[in-house]
């Protein structure tokens, strides 16, 4: 059976790519088992070896064991995310379990660490080893004692105690969350209560309603239901309805309130960062990030608030004045303001999508983004149809540098399909590295979901889309160009608040003139874009720039307070978090409304510690593509320094040792405020 396993043979195509055409869903399960039993023994290799420990025998074999397990792993879980299916999805419920036992065999296999410690503390300050191989072996050592490698007995236990506990609360903090979003249903039968709504969000709520057997129309707390209600409908009193019922999921006081279960979840958070020998949870957290200490996150979100008051301030009083224009005397509540902003955003700006769209053709900016990247880098992309793909759409092509040497091969996949997931995500299936002395190039994939072509008229993206494809492009390239020798420090395996620099930088060329010249033009008449539709665009991008960054500080506050507590609160919930957000406050009190009690990033997700990083990774891009607005967009030598400095180096060194080197100093807050308006 084995035999015939295409998984399990050498992949004779184009780049050793996967072999999507021979690859059927029945060949995962038994190529999973094959692989972690491979990996398996490997890992009994390296501790059953009589020689002592060195860095080759047990670091540098514990990186590459298990490699034949990645690469099935990567085009399987990759699959499951592009073109999935009820077999696909039924393997991947079976196998993800296998994979954390796998994984845990590993990072909490006590002989594998002593083999690794006595590594550690032999060479972590050795000359013999290069920077690289310090890094991987300092990561190594840290996946084991992050994971409590170097508690005692009794520690241990409680450590185990403590993180299976903590699973336990983050889920159900999730379900509860989720159950009390499903909870609630506006159920609207008189037609003038729809006043102001768009057609399409009316069809929408009109099909709910039919779906579940009723009359007229359901609006639900789910977004794409709640925030164009929020923003379109003129009937206040059901805008207030909506609005608290949202604020108010797990604050009820019912079988599914959240308040005790966040107490729970930081005092457990706490316990487990002491029980390692950090002060709190932040510290943990942060000390694997580019941020680095609490101290560092909190003066970074104070400055951007200092800075961002003001102008939030203003915004709101210039909303409130152009509602009193239209005859509204009471108080703006909350529940009122993206109410009044859509409609002065309207009144100033007056610009749509389906303004901008025609100018947008999904085939001209693949070709605006590649030419980008050879003036940024000479690197030129061909595309090769003997690459298998796993669907019709999907192109492929082959990545080569300047010097006219092979880099990657890079798959787009732009349309959505139903065994597709929603969004746009940039993903690898084999991630650069050196094996005996070769350099393996990397096969990256960016899969999005744009507007399909119909027979009249090609995709059309819409700016936000343009904005996406750079940003993906961007990782892809992070991935393409990669330049390290170990898989597990290559490409975007980087910190967190790392990871957006080089996706988030790409979106910058959108906003420049020199570049859309090249990209946007009309579908019918092949008209350039006008450059006052370029204005707009940006402008409006910048509409109410303050306040949406006060709002982002005042989650990243709260986050930052319920994690870098040093002792369990004896307040309560809402107070705590009304005394931490206080300082962003641009509204009256609600009283019953809660943020945390739904804060799913922070207590059933990534996010804990780490929400400041939306704005951190801003912060860097502006201030990054800075230097490319003083030497020229499409300077070389500059594109160069980024490529070196990041965009190859991955993960084998300090995020901000290869900041700097790129950029000369530390990031600084100002050319994001000058970006978004905030400065002059
Ligand atoms: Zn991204």
């Amino acid at each position: 059976m084995n035999d015939n396993n295409p998984l399990l043979q050498p992949f004779n195509t184009p780049h050793q790519t996967a072999p999507f055409d021979k690859i059927s869903e029945d060949h995962f399960m038994p190529a999973f088992e094959l692989a972690m039993k491979e990996g398996r023994d490997e890992i009994a290799a390296i501790i059953n070896n009589p020689e002592p420990p060195t860095f080759e025998n047990t670091i540098e074999a514990l990186e590459k064991s298990g490699e034949r397990l990645d690469r099935i792993s990567n085009i399987f879980f990759n699959l499951n995310a592009a073109e999935t299916n009820e077999k696909i999805q039924s393997i991947a419920r079976e196998v993800s379990p296998m994979l954390s036992e796998y994984s845990n065999d590993i990072w909490l296999n006590e002989k594998l660490f002593a083999k690794v410690k006595t590594v550690y503390d032999q060479y972590h300050t050795s000359p013999a080893l290069t920077e690289e191989q310090h890094k991987l072996l300092e990561d190594t050592y840290k996946s084991f004692t992050r994971r409590g490698a170097l508690l005692s007995g009794d520690e241990k236990e409680k450590y185990r105690e403590i993180s299976a506990e903590l699973s336990k609360l983050s889920l159900q903090f999730g379900e509860n969350v989720l159950a009390e979003t499903n909870d609630f249903k506006l159920h609207i039968t008189n037609p003038e209560d729809l006043a102001g709504l768009p057609q399409d969000v009316i069809d929408a709520a009109a099909l709910k309603a039919k779906n579940e057997n009723l009359e007229g129309w359901i609006f639900t707390l789910h977004f794409p239901s709640y925030f164009p209600f929020m923003k379109f409908a003129d009937n206040r009193e059901l805008r207030k309805k909506m609005y608290m019922a949202y604020t108010t999921r797990g604050n009820k006081g019912n079988n599914r309130d959240n308040k005790e279960i966040i107490k729970k979840i930081v005092a457990l958070r706490l316990e487990k960062a002491k029980l390692l020998g950090y002060n709190n949870h932040a510290e943990y957290v942060l000390s694997e990030r580019m941020a680095k200490t609490p101290d560092r996150v909190n003066r970074f979100l104070q400055e951007l608030l200092e800075a961002s008051l003001p102008f939030a301030q203003k915004e709101v009083k210039e909303v409130e004045d152009f509602a009193r224009k239209t005859g509204f005397k009471d108080t703006l509540q909350r529940w009122d303001f993206a109410y009044y902003s859509e409609k002065l955003k309207t009144a100033r700006y007056n610009i749509s999508d389906e303004m901008t769209k025609p100018y947008f053709q999904l085939e001209k900016v693949k070709e605006g983004i590649f030419d980008l990247t050879n003036r940024l880098y000479g690197i030129t992309f061909k595309r090769n149809s003997d690459i298998p793909v796993y669907h019709d759409e999907v192109e492929a092509y082959e990545a080569y540098d300047a010097d006219g040497s092979f880099l990657a091969v890079l798959y787009l996949d732009f349309f959505p399909r139903e065994g597709k997931q929603g969004g746009a995500w940039m993903t690898s299936y084999l991630d650069q590295h050196i094996e005996n002395g070769k350099d393996i190039r990397p096969h990256i994939s960016v899969v999005t979901n744009f507007t399909r072509p119909t027979e009249s008229k090609p995709s059309l993206l819409t700016f936000n889309e343009v904005t996406t494809f750079l940003h993906e492009f961007g990782h892809a390239l992070h991935g393409m160009l990669s330049r390290v020798t170990y898989e597990s420090l290559s490409g975007t395996s980087v910190f967190r608040d790392f990871v957006e620099l080089p996706s988030q930088i790409m979106e910058n060329w959108a906003q420049q003139k020199e570049w859309l010249h090249m990209v946007a033009k009309h579908y019918e008449t092949g008209e350039t874009i006008p450059d006052e539709l370029v204005d707009k665009i940006v402008a409006a991008g910048n509409f109410q720039s303050g306040y949406a960054t006060v709002r982002q500080i005042s989650f990243g506050l709260n986050d930052m307070a319920w994690h870098t507590l040093e002792e369990p609160i004896a307040t309560d919930v809402t107070n705590f978090e009304k005394s931490a957000m206080q300082p962003t406050e641009l509204f009256p009190d609600v009283e019953g409304t809660c943020m945390s009690t739904a804060f799913s990033h922070i207590f059933n997700g990534g996010y804990a510690a780490g929400y400041y990083g939306y704005k951190w990774a801003e912060v860097l891009d502006a201030h990054a593509f800075q230097l490319f607005k003083q030497n020229g967009i499409f300077d070389r030598k500059t594109a160069q320094a980024f490529r070196e400095n990041i965009l190859e180096k991955g993960g084998t060194k300090d995020p901000m040792e290869l900041y700097i080197a790129f950029r000369g100093e530390e990031p600084s807050i100002d050319a994001l405020l000058i970006r978004c308006g905030l400065k002059n």
